[in-house]
């Protein structure tokens, strides 16, 4: 069978398997800077893609079917609660004609409500994915469009996706600008098996109106960005903090392990931590998993405007 990485090839055959995969998404920085009138609340964030995520297959078949296997397969619905059926759904009903049966299957290695955005970055491999095998020629646009309708956070996921660049998202998630040159990051991820509801955490917010981001300037090495995200924050992490209080031992050790940078990614409660290369960032893994070994830790890194 062949089998395509880059979203961007050419209509597929009926014998052929899409394979994408839905990279964690890591808020470097996540500004809380105020909130709508319907309760969202406005976030200015940055936002990179890592090398490593969940891995999603879709191929044509006789019938629909849906299989997640993987680490954390047994913490996901595999039925149609699911965002990745969500999201061939949400396509389906709009081109009922097109949406022929399909065999999606979705390897889950990243942890569940962890603040890596799993589920919205499965959502997007899936739409990406099913865009292409339906031939429905959806620009980016109609797709975040159609995303948004699932879930804030796919529209940023939706161009990690398409490019893998890092990028600032603003507003509730929506309005998206590339960060115009960025360094691939070595990093490590980590979560100790703690799961946060993203709603709860807002709730637990005491401030709503928090300074914004400062806008990133376009970045040649990891020192630079480093110094720059030490003038940022993730105001979302008081609040996680005290719905988790484990996380302050986790930063601690990432510290103890010559971490450049670390924070807390998303709502948490998975925490990384950034490297001056890669044979530290796999060296500070292998202490925490020795530590550790019940814990998620993976050492990985964010993709880099150069590789575009
Ligand atoms: P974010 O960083 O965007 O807040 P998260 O990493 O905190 O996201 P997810 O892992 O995306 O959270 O899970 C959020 C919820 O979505 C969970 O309650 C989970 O049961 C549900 N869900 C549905 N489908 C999926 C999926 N494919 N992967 C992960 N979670 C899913």
């Amino acid at each position: 069978m062949n089998r395509h990485i880059s979203p961007l090839l050419p209509r597929l055959s009926a014998r052929e398997t899409i394979s994408l995969l839905a990279p964690a998404k890591i808020n470097l920085a996540l500004h809380v800077t105020g909130r709508r009138d319907d309760g969202y609340h406005l976030l200015e964030s940055l936002v990179a893609f890592a090398a490593f995520g969940d891995q999603i297959d879709v191929s044509p078949a006789r019938q629909d079917h849906f299989a997640v296997t993987g680490p954390f397969a047994y913490a996901v619905p595999a039925d149609g609660a699911n965002l990745v059926m969500r999201a061939r759904d949400a396509l389906r009903t709009r081109f009922p004609s097109r949406a022929r049966p399909v065999d999606i299957r979705l390897e889950k290695k990243l942890p569940i409500a962890s603040g890596i955005g799993g589920g919205s970055s499965d959502a997007a491999a899936a739409l990406i994915a099913l865009n292409r095998l339906w031939a429905l020629d959806l620009d980016m646009p109609a797709l975040c469009e159609i995303g948004l309708s699932l879930g804030a956070d796919l529209p940023m996921c939706l161009h990690g996706q398409q490019t893998g660049l890092p990028l600032v998202a603003r507003g509730i998630g929506e309005a998206l600008d590339p960060v115009s040159r960025f360094p691939s990051l070595p990093i490590v991820l980590a979560n100790d098996g703690t799961g946060l509801s993203t709603p709860q955490v807002f709730q637990a917010l005491l401030r709503r109106d928090h300074p914004p981001l400062p806008s990133p300037p376009a970045f040649s090495v990891i020192e630079e960005v480093c110094a720059y995200l030490q003038g940022t924050r993730n105001d979302l992490y008081a609040a996680s903090l005290t719905l988790a209080p484990g996380l302050a031992g986790l930063l601690d050790l990432f510290v103890q392990t010559g971490a450049r940078f670390t924070q807390m990614s998303g709502s948490g409660a998975t925490c990384f931590a950034v490297f001056g290369d890669n044979a530290a960032a796999a060296r500070a893994a292998a202490f925490l998993r020795a530590r550790h070994p019940q814990w998620f830790v993976v050492a990985t890194e964010t993709r880099s405007t150069s590789e575009s």
